[in-house]
């Protein structure tokens, strides 16, 4: 039988989110059913509610940043029992056979992932998200939350946490490395600490100075403020990678400018419109222009555990359910340290 469950959804592009109930699906062979403790609250999420990435279907139950404790388990189920601290990020499935999911790369699966809300699951029902008290994952799209990290600090590990991971590894960040986060937020203050950690020189490219003190505190060895004119020439070809987590449109040139000859610009933010780029701004120094998108689920894995390691989590301001709508506008307004988590137990 479904289970109903309490929910926070979209219900239009324009309007505020509202409690709702959703059903979830049995718990299949293979199914770990979450009881879900903490949602992060991502700004892929209001892009996404607000059809800022196209038009929706609604009602969406957003959040993908999710951390919880297995209530029942599937009669296959090998890896998890009642009990177990548990998280779930951007995907719950995938065809689990082409090339890049068999690498461990799901988020290139060449069907087309699952995305955890907004998607369509492969029994055909359309996915909902984690602002909710529980969810239905099949074993495999589950991550194991360690010991040392509290479920409300864990959760936006897997969005926000893997999204900076992924690139950071993908182009070497490390000792001898010279790294930029562009903008301190959600991804930004994850990306700082997380370079760090590797190894890198890290700098924070903040539109203020206002969180220096944070940034500095969360192992970056400089700051400086985009709204300084004299930053860019400051910082001319000074970087091997420059993380850009911005979430509205940036001038690319601008910050191609801050690579050294072969450095790569990452984005991880999704602005709503189009980018345009001189490629002058490529060819002078042989740089790249790249973007990246979440990671897989056993690199997700590897970023929790390095976290625990390394003595790192999120930074959370924790909300309940009724505030998610304030929430938005803080974090669009770019007034968020660092993250907003809600607390599920609160939904109405
Ligand atoms: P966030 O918490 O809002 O952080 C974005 C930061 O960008 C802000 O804190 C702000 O930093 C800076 N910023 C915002 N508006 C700006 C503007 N107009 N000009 C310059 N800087 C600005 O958002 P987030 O949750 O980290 O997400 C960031 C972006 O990544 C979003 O577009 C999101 O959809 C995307 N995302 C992508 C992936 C992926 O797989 N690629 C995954 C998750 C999220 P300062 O105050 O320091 O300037
Ligand atoms: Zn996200
Ligand atoms: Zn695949």
């Amino acid at each position: 039988m479904p289970t109903t469950v309490k929910a926070y959804a979209a219900t239009s592009a324009t309007e505020p989110l509202v409690p709702t109930t959703i059903e979830r699906r049995d718990v299949g062979p293979h199914d770990v059913r979450i009881d879900i403790r903490y949602c992060g609250v991502c700004h892929s999420d209001i892009h996404t509610a607000r059809g800022e990435w196209g038009a929706m279907n609604y009602p969406i139950v957003l959040g993908h940043e999710i951390a919880g404790v297995v209530a029942e388990v599937g009669a296959e189920v090998t890896r998890f029992r009642v009990g177990d601290r548990v998280g779930v990020g951007c995907l719950v499935d995938s065809c689990r056979e082409c090339r890049y999911c068999r690498r461990g790369d799901e988020q290139f699966c060449a069907e087309g992932y699952v995305e955890t809300y907004s998607g369509t699951g492969r029994d055909g029902r359309p996915t909902q998200g984690g602002y909710a008290e529980a969810i239905v994952v099949t074993e495999d799209f589950v991550l194991r939350i360690p010991d040392p990290i509290a479920l409300d600090v864990a959760a936006p590990l897997l969005c926000a946490g893997i999204t900076v991971y992924s690139p950071l590894r993908h182009w070497g960040a490390g000792p001898g490395t010279r790294v930029a986060v562009v903008g301190l937020g959600g991804l930004g203050h994850m990306a700082v600490q997380l370079a760090a950690a590797m190894g890198a020189e890290v700098t924070v490219l903040s539109q203020s100075l206002k969180k220096q003190e944070d940034g500095l505190r969360l192992g970056a060895a400089h700051y400086a403020a985009t709204s300084d004119p004299d930053a860019f020439t400051r910082l001319a070809a000074s970087f091997d990678l420059v993380v850009n987590t911005v979430s509205a449109s940036v001038d690319v040139d601008r910050y191609l400018s801050l690579l050294a000859v072969d450095g790569t610009m990452v984005n991880v933010g999704i602005p709503e419109h189009p980018v345009s780029l001189d490629v002058f701004s490529l060819l002078m120094r042989r740089v790249s222009y790249a973007a990246s998108n979440i990671g897989g689920i056993r690199e997700t894995q590897e970023m929790l555990d390095f976290c625990a390691e390394h003595g790192i989590a999120a930074l959370v301001e924790t909300i309940g359910a009724e505030q998610i709508n304030e929430a938005y506008e803080r974090v669009v307004a770019s007034d968020v340290r660092y993250r907003f988590v809600v607390d599920t137990s609160t939904l109405a």
